[in-house]
């Protein structure tokens, strides 16, 4: 077998075959770079090919979105759906739509999702879809088009057996709905094909809320872990959007402060903390209605700048907005600024210097593919409620999303071990690995 001595051999081998995606191959090197140790130290691991099949998607397609505007003009956009791992069962997650989204982005969240989902313990593989469309600004006959549309040619490529799309950045309930009703008229079947669905229609409780209380029911493991606690502390949370929104409402259940919010123009800062009326405040502004956080600065009079919050001083930072939202020198700031604990609500909004730097300053810090599983999670058990054409209650839910997060924590904690502390990057990589490697290797090559 081949087998490789670092991960930067296997970096050599990623930016050969597609030297262009640089987001992709960040991804790969964040995972492998504990994965590869591991498979050298395991020798039940080291299996020809395995590495290199865990690094390339199954499936990827791509195609045309042609739309009609409200003024009658057609515009075309960009479709993808990357199917990357069906070893631990169908592919499982989001659509995201932004600007920004190209193959190179949709690979690297599908391929983060393959370990996240393993995490979860659920029997859910990888998958991550997405359009360069942008809904800012869009009126909502447009936003349907456009959904409608964009399942004209994605329905030919999931199910609820195949793969089950969920939302992401640009894509919450609304869309969700619009493509569902598309996937409906156009299959004549009433299935569980995507989730994040309306509870009128299939949805689960705390659907809309769980990646949001999942990040903070991980925080609460990982500062009790330290025998620190979140409540007292201050927190800054970057986003606005449905992640940083529920992220918010936990932090404030579990008595912190949250001194700021952000968008894409930049953030607010209320040292007095933004409270349940004034997140309602928030909800309001952003949910469908195209509003901006700078709006909050004439509602409550407190600062606006433009630019990301790092450079506030808080005790725990959440960046909930989106990828490489962190650099070293916002990193340099924080930890200059006393953060204690950095856990990610987006996927991979640290750089690697960022990591890197929280991990030389002993600063508590979990990945993505940890931290925000609690998404995906809920989104595993409304497939099971779909299956069983079941509802179950919100504390039955919330209690499964804590039970989920509690135990993706003592797995962070059991194979993130280093010197008695924790690295929960480590940790998740390697548990993350483990499971997807054992169902491939029984899978055979294929
Ligand atoms: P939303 O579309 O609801 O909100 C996104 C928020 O991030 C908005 O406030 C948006 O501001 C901001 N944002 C987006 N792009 C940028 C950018 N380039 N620079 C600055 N701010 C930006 O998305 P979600 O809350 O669903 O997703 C947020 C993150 O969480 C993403 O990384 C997503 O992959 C991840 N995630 C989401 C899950 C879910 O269940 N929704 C599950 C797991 C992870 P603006 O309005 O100005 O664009």
């Amino acid at each position: 077998m081949k087998s490789y001595k670092n991960v930067d051999e296997l970096i050599g081998m990623v930016s050969e075959r597609d030297p262009d995606e640089k987001e992709f191959r960040q991804a790969v090197h964040e995972v492998m770079q504990h994965v590869i140790p591991f498979v050298n130290e395991n020798e039940e691991y080291q299996v020809s090919g395995l590495i290199e099949r865990m690094v390339e998607p199954e499936r990827a397609v791509m195609f045309r979105v042609p739309w009609e505007d409200d003024e009658g003009i057609y515009h075309v956009n960009r479709g993808y759906r990357v199917q990357f791992n069906s070893a631990l069962g169908p592919y499982k997650g989001g659509l995201r739509f932004h600007p920004s989204v190209n193959l190179s982005i949709v690979k690297f969240l599908a391929f983060e999702q393959t370990f996240k989902n393993s995490l979860t313990g659920l029997p859910l593989g990888g998958g991550k879809g997405g359009s360069d469309f942008n809904p800012r600004g869009r009126s909502d006959s447009e936003i349907m088009r456009f959904c409608q549309s964009f399942v004209n040619e994605l329905y030919r490529y999931v199910s609820s057996d195949t793969d089950v799309p969920a939302g992401d950045i640009g894509v919450g309930e609304r869309e969700v709905g619009y493509m569902f009703g598309q996937y409906k008229r156009l299959t004549a079947e009433f299935t569980g094909v995507l989730t994040g669905k309306g509870l009128a229609y299939g949805g689960s409780k705390v659907r809309l809320q769980a990646t949001g209380f999942g990040l903070l029911y991980f925080v609460r493991e990982m500062m009790k872990n330290a025998e620190e606690s979140v409540e007292g502390k201050k927190v800054v949370i970057s986003g606005s959007g449905n992640v940083a929104q529920y992220a918010c409402q936990k932090a404030i259940d579990l008595g912190a402060t949250v001194i700021s919010m952000s968008d894409s123009d930049g953030y607010i800062v209320d040292e007095e903390g933004i409270d349940q009326e004034k997140l309602d405040f928030i909800k309001n502004l952003k949910n469908n209605k195209g509003g901006r956080i700078k709006e909050y600065k004439d509602e409550y009079d407190v600062e606006f700048h433009e630019g990301s919050p790092w450079g506030l001083k808080c005790d725990v930072a959440l960046p909930c907005a989106t990828q490489n939202e962190i650099d070293k020198n916002d990193a340099e700031k924080l930890i200059e600024n006393g953060v204690i604990c950095v856990a990610e609500g987006a996927n991979m909004p640290c750089t690697e210097d960022a990591m890197k730097a929280f991990h030389d300053s002993e600063v508590l810090y979990a990945p993505g593919k940890a931290t925000n599983a609690g998404g995906v999670a809920v989104s595993g058990l409304e497939m099971t409620q779909n299956a069983k054409r079941l509802s179950w209650s919100f504390e039955d839910v919330d209690e499964k999303l804590v039970e989920i997060m509690q135990t993706i924590h003592s797995k962070c904690t059991e194979h993130g071990d280093e010197n008695g502390k924790v690295n929960y990057l480590k940790g998740a990589n390697i548990a993350g690995f483990i499971k997807v490697a054992d169902a491939m290797i029984a899978q055979g090559h294929v």
